[in-house]
């Protein structure tokens, strides 16, 4: 029997690649089918498109091929992701395809794209780089860190608390040693591995064996790291450059526009979201408002900070102000600040916002009607005439 050339002689054929269905849409590196009838959105593309560039410039390696993706409306039971996992997911990377609602999307496009590297690392790794990349903000509180020397081992699975632990580990990975250094540690561990070899490859990668590895996580780590990548907060979002008193938007949402991204509901609605990146410049009172059907807002953590540091939440507020939920789904209105809760202080420091329009019509080719943003100094007037 004779060996494939690509293949070594000992590996196991690669199934031949079954794509999802036929492509429905090709970006520079994705073919994209979706499971819903409504169009996906350019916005949507574009952001997915970004993360792959993103990851690829983050550790100076490309992609040989186009990722496939097969998208799902939120909430949807995805029957493909069933055979992985033991309970109903948002998304799963079953090689060489993503299945995903959007929700899910950054973070499975993160094992697509470390597929290569390598198939079956340890668990806590391959999760911990997804999570640590999707674009959230990762905390992780002194205290209930020692426990990461006993998940390693350990498969995941859908363990939430291990999920938020190996995320905010491969996050300090990223900001001590780069994508790189981390990428070469995730290719030189695997399931089973014992400590003694799990400490050599430490020693050999990062120069520290795995106690001391552990050992300065533990007391080193900030509380909290800001998302990275394009689906993060104040990145991958459209610049309102701020003048005089305020910042202000004014049009109309459609599919094809390149930035509104679409929502797809599993009732079959959709809606139209589109954020801006804003930098507030002085601590004031403002006022937030959009004539559209919702919006949001989310303060961006540009730096990694302990719980001590963490400037003083709104009034009122949850932690969700700083984006740990998954930001790039776009917020539901309330789980963030409304934008209608005016006048807010808002400190000085980079915010996302975000406006919603919702339609039925979206499959008639019809949109939503202009929509207004803005953002302005508390008694400033410059506005005045968008709040008729
Ligand atoms: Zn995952």
């Amino acid at each position: 029997m004779s060996c494939p050339i690509l293949a070594g002689c000992g590996d196991p054929p690669l199934p031949p690649f079954e794509p999802p269905s036929e492509s429905q849409y090709s970006t520079e590196k994705l073919e994209v089918a979706s499971d819903f009838p409504a169009e996906l959105c350019s916005g949507n593309l574009a952001l997915m498109d970004a993360q792959l560039r993103w990851l690829e410039q983050e550790a100076g390696r490309e992609l040989r091929e186009p990722t496939w993706l097969m998208m799902y409306p939120d909430d949807a039971t995805i029957d493909a992701c069933l055979d992985l996992e033991s309970e109903p997911v948002a998304g799963c990377w079953d090689a060489p395809v993503v299945h995903t609602t959007w929700g899910a999307a950054s973070h499975e496009l993160g094992h697509a794209y470390a597929h290569p590297v390598r198939a079956r690392p340890l668990n806590l790794l391959q999760e911990g780089l997804a999570e640590a990349t999707e674009g959230t903000v990762h905390g992780r509180m002194r205290g209930s860190r020692e426990k990461l020397g006993d998940y390693l081992f350990e498969p995941v699975g859908t363990n939430t608390t291990v999920y938020e632990a190996a995320g905010h580990f491969v996050r300090w990975l990223l900001e001590e040693y780069g994508m790189t250094t981390t990428l070469e540690m995730y290719a030189r561990t695997r399931p089973g591995m014992s400590e003694a070899e799990l400490s050599a490859v430490c020693e050999d990668v990062l120069g520290v064996a795995r106690e001391g590895l552990l050992a300065g996580y533990v007391t080193d780590a900030k509380d909290y790291y800001p998302g990275v990548g394009p689906f993060a907060c104040g990145q991958g979002a459209e610049a309102l450059e701020w003048h005089e008193d305020g910042v202000s938007w004014e049009g109309e949402m459609s599919c094809d526009d390149g930035h509104s991204i679409g929502r797809y509901l599993a009732n079959g609605e959709v809606e139209f979201w589109r954020r801006w990146r804003v930098e507030v410049p002085v601590t004031a009172m403002y006022e937030v408002t959009t004539s559209a059907d919702g919006g949001a807002m989310t303060r961006c953590l540009t730096t990694p900070i302990d719980e001590a540091s963490l400037p003083a939440m709104v009034d009122g507020l949850e932690h969700d102000w700083w984006g740990f939920g998954p930001l790039y789904r776009p917020p539901g209105i309330g789980t963030q600040v409304p934008l209608f809760q005016a006048p807010i202080l808002l400190e000085a420091g980079v915010y996302d916002f975000w406006i919603a329009e919702r339609t039925d019509e979206h499959l008639l080719g019809e949109y939503p009607p202009a929509s207004i943003m803005y953002v302005e100094a508390h008694g400033a007037r410059r506005f005045a005439s968008l709040r008729a």
